[in-house]
């Protein structure tokens, strides 16, 4: 990349790998169902996860939608997070489009939903009230510095699920993320869910294309939803040859992008002008703050350091969230740091 962009892992080119498989694609119509890279990249994505079936999206955004469309009706109720990005950062999509009714509850620190919180949220059957249908739950929650959620949590909330014929999806836009750090493997982590999104695009540097996997019914479902939304796509196996490599190599290298953030994180920690929770930061995501103190604004400082050909965005006054990726090397953290400490007041 032509400069050290920290703002997100959304901003990560695709490989020279990719763009060399991409050239060399094998497409067909995938409305059709005859693209076979799609076709590949959906079977090898179900399988991964452990599912009978795989939907590409054209987005991570596309594959929530997808997936609560599919799950509820207009009037039916999703739980999920006051946080979450389903509810805060896509545009209202499940009740502007789905008539889906959010219900939410207070997201923790570590990212879950208190269970006691949950199971108050789901509604008894009176006419007055909305139908609870679905639990919906983001691992790695971005919000909350891009915390990991073990499998215990993920399986009790599947109990109270099926307890109460709900269904269970997970946001998993960074699904990986969350798998490398507790070492475990995903179609474990989300045995419990119904459904799960995740994203090729983000530090897994395909260029678009999120995926979606669950039951073979469900996907026939979803398949017909995705098509509502315009996103039934050609020869789309173009993106779905990075999507492979996406899937096959970038999810095994995730463990250097947390190294990074952790080297980062304990160089900014080491600053006084800073204050960071280093025991947040667990995958690729960091959020810290500069003091009150320090004789400088955050958007002054992220002004500065683009003279040092450095991104990073900041949140108000004070905030930064950085995002490491693969794009992101070692010695790139310690020019940062160095900027840093160079345009920092003393
Ligand atoms: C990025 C993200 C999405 C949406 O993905 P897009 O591809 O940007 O639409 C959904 N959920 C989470 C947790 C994300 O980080």
């Amino acid at each position: 990349m032509d400069c050290i962009d920290l703002r997100s892992d959304t901003v990560t080119w695709p490989t020279p790998e990719m763009r060399q498989a991409m050239a060399n694609a094998a497409v067909g119509d995938d409305v059709f169902g005859d693209d076979p890279t799609v076709n590949r990249l959906q079977d090898e994505a179900a399988r991964r996860f452990g599912k009978e079936s795989g939907l590409f999206v054209t987005s991570g955004t596309m594959g929530n939608l997808v997936a609560v469309l599919a799950h509820c009706g207009r009037g039916d109720e999703v739980i999920l997070g006051d946080k979450a990005h389903t509810f805060v950062y896509e545009a209202g999509g499940i009740a502007v489009l789905g008539g889906v009714h959010p219900h939410t509850v207070p997201v923790q620190p570590d990212g879950t939903l208190p269970l006691d919180l949950i199971r108050q949220a789901i509604r008894p059957d009176n006419i007055h009230m909305p139908v609870t249908r679905l639990i919906l739950l983001e691992n790695t929650h971005g919000s909350m510095s891009g915390v990991p959620i073990p499998k215990d949590y993920i399986d009790s909330v599947g109990e109270i699920a099926q307890e109460h014929g709900l269904a269970l999806h997970i946001d998993g836009a960074r699904i990986f993320n969350a798998a490398t750090a507790l070492n475990c493997d995903v179609a474990d982590l989300t045995a419990a869910a119904d459904s799960v999104t995740f994203c090729l695009s983000k530090g897994l540097c395909a260029p678009a294309g999120s995926i979606l996997v669950g039951s073979r019914e469900f996907i026939t479902k979803a398949r017909r939803v995705r098509k509502i939304l315009g996103g039934g796509m050609r020869q789309v196996g173009v993106l779905a040859a990075a999507g492979l490599i996406a899937l096959n190599t970038m999810t095994r290298r995730l463990a250097d992008d947390h190294a990074n953030a952790r080297r980062l994180a304990e160089g900014l920690a080491a600053m006084p002008q800073f204050e960071i929770d280093l025991t947040s930061v667990q995958t690729n995501i960091m959020f810290f703050s500069l003091r009150d103190d320090a004789g400088i604004t955050a958007p002054q400082l992220a002004d500065k350091l683009k003279a040092h050909n450095i991104k990073l965005m900041s949140m108000g006054q004070r905030d930064f969230r950085i995002v490491t990726h693969y794009w992101i090397r070692p010695e790139h953290v310690d020019q940062v740091l160095a900027a840093i400490q160079e345009e920092l007041p003393s």
